[in-house]
């Protein structure tokens, strides 16, 4: 068996889809598992349509209204005139979300936002399923919900490897093409859960791994992995290959091209990761697998913007200690606010957070009662693998002050 992912911009409208099924015509599809994300932005557009559900806005039946519109028009443009049958299916399930909604009682986020989500991968897949059978290539359409088995932490659930595994194995007998979706699973109670933003990656692993898959294909808007997202550095290069280790330290730092949760499943089995473009899908593209660290060995530079630099130092100007630091991370825990790098000395500590959940007022107002704060906000976090005199001149050569810099023998960072 093989995995192939295509992520929202693969299948983000007409175009992608037929070129999704190209793909799969010259590259081949004998026993091959399809697994899909929401097509384009929807899965942002089903967030905003849960806030306003939340907030009891009357834009709940825009948003809705518009995302049926958008799917609409791509089955149509798709199908032509023999669309009736694919419209049918996502009206059924907008009517199911729509009845979904108006029944909720739960005040639970997490919970309704699973419910809710999930429709974007299912929409995508039915379409993708019934377009790649209209276009002669059949298939089965598996729920990922019946196999992807997780616990009830809603929006970020841990998976149940177990059962997960022998429903996969179950699902997929006798079929040798097949669609399914990312990002989705249920819990025990058969309620949908999701493995948190971006996890299509991550779904298409496990279907890897426990099928023992030859080679899982991340299909993608670039030439492969590069050593820089292109959307913000110029003058990238493509990474033919590169070591799981590597991937996973480039995951880790934020190289956004592959969920950091995708790689240890694969490398547990040494399952090559090939990452290469849909609109060139003959290129070699980037190939993750055991051995050498980087090919081309070039500098990988990630960049986290709008982060938050705090320099806390004690009132007394006593020194900064373990209690101290540990009452820190329990703070910083508890508001959710994800630590990218740290910096002791005597009598400051210094940390880099995401404010991911907007928490950031609330955590201040406790810190303020035992520590100096100083706040650097909006400030950009420069990762660099492999540093050497180019990223240097290319780090100066921003012209913006350092407010920070930290270094080991693989990895530089920088607080800018
Ligand atoms: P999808 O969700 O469609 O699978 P993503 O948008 O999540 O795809 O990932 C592809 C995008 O990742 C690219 O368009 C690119 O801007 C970005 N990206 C970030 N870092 C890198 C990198 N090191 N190499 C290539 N692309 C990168
Ligand atoms: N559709 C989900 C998201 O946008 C999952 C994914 O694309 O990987 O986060
Ligand atoms: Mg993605």
């Amino acid at each position: 068996m093989k995995v192939f992912k295509f992520g929202g911009a693969s299948v983000r409208d007409a175009v992608g889809v037929k070129n999704l099924v190209s793909v799969l015509k010259e590259v081949g599809y004998d026993k091959t598992i399809v697994v899909v994300s929401a097509m384009g932005k929807t899965t942002n557009a089903l967030e905003k349509i849960l806030d306003n559900y939340f907030n009891d806005s009357k834009k709940t039946i825009d948003g809705l209204v518009q995302l049926k519109q958008y799917h609409i028009q791509i089955v149509k443009n798709l199908f032509g005139n023999d669309s009736f049958e694919i419209e049918e299916t996502i009206n059924k399930l907008f009517e199911e979300l729509s009845g979904f909604l108006n029944s909720n009682k739960s005040p639970n986020y997490s919970f309704v936002y699973d419910q809710v989500v999930s429709i974007g991968e299912l929409l995508s897949s039915k379409i993708v399923h019934a377009f790649m059978k209209f276009s002669g290539l059949e298939n089965y359409w598996l729920d990922s919900r019946k196999c992807i088995k997780t616990d009830d932490y809603y929006r970020a659930a841990n998976l149940d490897w177990e059962l997960t595994s022998q429903n996969i194995k179950n699902g997929l007998k006798g079929h040798s093409l097949a669609v399914t979706q990312g990002f989705i699973g249920s819990n025990s109670n058969n309620f949908t859960t999701t493995l948190g933003r971006e996890g299509s990656d991550y779904s298409a692993a496990i279907f890897a791994y426990v099928l023992n898959a030859s080679s899982l294909t991340i299909w993608k808007d670039v030439p492969g992995v590069l050593n820089g997202d292109p959307r913000v550095f110029k003058k990238t290069k493509l990474l033919k290959k590169i070591s799981y280790r590597e991937a996973i330290e480039l995951a880790f730092y934020g190289a956004s091209v592959i969920h950091p949760k995708t790689l240890q499943p694969l490398q547990r089995k040494e399952i090559p990761l090939f990452v290469k473009s849909f609109e060139n899908p003959k290129n070699e593209g980037t190939v993750v697998l055991k051995g050498k660290n980087l090919d081309p060995f070039v500098p990988c530079y990630i960049l986290k913007k709008n982060q938050v630099l705090l320099r806390l130092s004690t009132i007394d100007f006593s020194f900064i200690v373990e209690e101290n630091i540990s009452y820190i991370f329990r703070l910083l825990h508890e508001y959710q606010m994800t630590v990218e790098l740290i910096q002791n000395s005597a009598i400051s500590f210094s940390v880099c957070i995401n404010n991911k959940y907007d928490k950031l007022d609330e955590l201040l107002l406790i810190l303020r009662a035992k520590f100096n704060v100083e706040v650097n906000d909006g400030v950009d976090l420069f990762t660099v693998r492999h540093f050497n005199q180019e990223a240097s001149n290319f780090i100066q050569n921003i012209g913006k002050p350092i407010l920070l810099e930290q270094r080991t023998e693989e990895t530089a960072q920088f607080i800018i």
